[in-house]
């Protein structure tokens, strides 16, 4: 396919934010699209040239990308031509229009474009962009950019110059490109379930993709795990009470401490070890103790393991709160902060051993071998302490226990189930300890928007939060919440340095909104808010029927939750469940 012909539906998509529009739209263009080009047109309507767990980025920010604009149009554009400093003239454009895309389609207009570009060679320039390191860098970015500019038409001009400054302004997120392609080849949706199967044990949108292009549906069912591709985690259910969750669970379950660190996954072949966030990020980077851990301690030539980390005070080998466990989730510093704040990675599953795929084996199983090929009290990866418990009074027992040695509360797990990967079931239950103990967990809200701040927080900028939870049948984002107090004068700053980088001029394509901030953000952070109580309202949006949706009350924000896409904030069914159980608790 010409990229020009990509561009087009890159226009559509843009002109709509109605999800059926875009759905359609899009199974259109993957009718069009063969198995050759369809996986890199998967990253390519994401704005990557990847899969979004990779850290490959295009690595050029607004100056750069002047420059390339300026480069390519300098000699042929009237309002370019003969300026002193071509590049500040393209700012200056850009600055007016909001939108680098919007001005270097202009300058483009009057160029003659030398070629027609595909998406596959547009896709392999841009790869080749990102990969450059070293001296002279910048001068091998820009004429590389510039020379893609010059082979295309003014449309692809604008959507290309978009990708590397990720302004791409389409807001399509992974369901709808499953719905869409289910439609594309079946002409319904009824291939989601396998998609998605298949999409949650890689994270590889573009992988699954072209399998299915390539291989059809049985090549779908034949997806196995991969080292090295993220599988999406399973979550826990709540629940209300020990009693309940007994009877979800059986005469016999496991139960393990709730360590309050944060999610690992190690991935080990041979001596390559790569980590991944609880929302698929490679963190790799960041953790040189834990890889090298895995490396030393984990007794497989390939593995798959998940685990929990936390930091310890190497004098006093206590474990540290959440607070402290967090600064290790840095950029720099990051061997210093290792020195200082080791982690513990405490492992509590296993999904790929040797070569082999293990998580449809039962838990009992996957525990079973895990314990063979990680040490009770290894250094750096340790095995989740677990007790096989049969009755609600134990469960009781072992949470108050837990709780008072400082964690987190306790996770129940079914000992006959295999893992599931991408979502939540009853297979896993989670007990938090919450402070009034109201509503049956806390809640993972998105930043929405921004209310201007009045009086004493005029000075941060912010004065009031608009957060909202997602809705995943219909990929959007749904208002819950106005957030006013319960933040200290220090997260007042830090969501306002937030804000402020995620700022858009209108509410964004896939939030849905009854009310208005003082200014929308494009939803990205997500914010732990605990709350007295789920009640309705009309003014919110989060699973409304017949004009009242479900809002919180009395909300303050627990933390910051990096370890978040904006899609793992608390759906709006989620909410559904826990407004219901907090009925049944009274
Ligand atoms: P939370 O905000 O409660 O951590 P979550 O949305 O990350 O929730 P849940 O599935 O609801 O995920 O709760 C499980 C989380 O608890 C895991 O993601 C993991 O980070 C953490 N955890 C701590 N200890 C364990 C354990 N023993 N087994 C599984 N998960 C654990």
């Amino acid at each position: 396919m010409k990229f020009s012909k990509l561009a087009q539906y890159y226009e559509k998509l843009e002109a709509t934010s109605k999800r059926l529009e875009l759905v359609d739209i899009l199974s259109k263009l993957f009718k069009d699209s063969n198995a050759k080009e369809i996986g890199k047109i998967c990253y390519l309507i994401q704005g990557r040239v990847a899969p979004f767990f990779e850290p490959i980025e295009i690595g050029m920010a607004e100056s750069m990308v002047a420059q390339a604009v300026a480069r390519a149009y300098g000699p042929t554009s009237p309002r370019l031509r003969g300026v002193k400093n071509p590049k500040d003239e393209v700012l200056k454009l850009y600055r007016r229009k909001g939108n680098m895309g919007l001005a270097a389609r202009e300058l483009a207009a009057k160029h003659h474009h030398s070629g027609d570009l595909t998406v596959g060679e547009v896709f392999e320039e841009l790869v080749k962009i990102a990969k450059f390191t070293g001296k002279g860098t910048v001068e091998q970015k820009v004429s590389t950019l510039a020379e893609i500019l010059k082979s295309l038409d003014p449309v692809s001009v604008k959507h290309v110059v978009n990708i590397p400054l990720g302004t791409l302004r389409l807001g399509i997120g992974d369901p709808t490109v499953l719905d869409a392609l289910s439609i594309a080849k079946k002409g319904d949706r009824t291939l989601r379930p396998i998609l998605e199967d298949a999409y949650n044990k890689t994270s590889d949108l573009g992988y699954v993709v072209e399998t299915f292009f390539k291989h059809g549906e049985s090549g779908l069912k034949n997806i196995k795990l991969v080292v090295g591709k993220p599988v999406r985690p399973a979550l826990a259910e709540r629940l209300p009470s020990a009693e309940e969750a007994v009877k979800r669970l059986g005469s016999e379950f496991a139960a393990e401490p709730k360590f309050d660190g944060f999610r690992v996954a190690a991935h080990k072949d041979g001596d390559r070890v790569s980590l991944f966030s609880r929302n698929l990020e490679n963190t790799t980077h960041a953790f040189p103790d834990l890889v090298e851990g895995v490396k030393k301690e984990v007794r497989a030539k390939s593995a798959i393991i998940e685990g929990e980390a936390i930091a310890y005070n190497p004098q006093t080998e206590e474990f540290l709160p959440f607070q402290e466990t967090t600064k290790r989730r840095r950029k720099y510093k990051i061997e210093e902060m290792a020195k200082e704040l080791p982690l513990v990675l405490f492992a509590f599953d296993l999904l790929y051993l040797n070569g082999k795929n293990v998580a449809d084996k039962p838990y009992r199983e996957r525990r079973k071998l895990l314990s063979e090929i990680i040490h009770k009290e290894g250094r750096v990866v340790r095995l989740a302490e677990e007790r096989v418990l049969h009755k609600a009074d134990e469960i009781k027992k072992f949470f108050d226990e837990a709780v008072s040695e400082g964690l987190e509360g306790l996770m129940l797990k079914k000992l006959d189930s295999p893992y599931v990967a991408g979502g939540r079931g009853f297979h896993w239950i989670k007990f938090k300890r919450s402070q009034a103990g109201e509503l049956t967990d806390t809640v993972d809200c998105v930043l929405l928007g921004v209310y201007a701040g009045k009086g004493k927080r005029t000075e941060f900028g912010v004065g009031g939060l608009l957060v909202g939870v997602y809705d995943k049948k219909k990929d959007e984002f749904v208002t819950i919440s106005r957030i006013g107090t319960g933040l200290t004068d220090e997260e007042f700053r830090k969501v306002n340095v937030m804000a402020r980088k995620l700022r858009v001029s209108h509410k964004p394509a896939r939030v849905n909104a009854k009310i208005e901030p003082t200014f929308w953000v494009k939803p990205k952070e997500v914010l732990e808010i605990y709350a007295d109580e789920i009640t309705k309202s009309p003014v919110h949006t989060a699973g409304e029927k017949n004009g009242v949706g479900y809002a919180l009350r009395f909300p303050r924000l627990v933390k910051f939750r990096e370890d978040r896409r904006a899609e793992d904030a608390t759906t709006v069914n989620e909410i559904e469940k826990m407004y219901h159980a907090q009925f049944k608790k009274r």
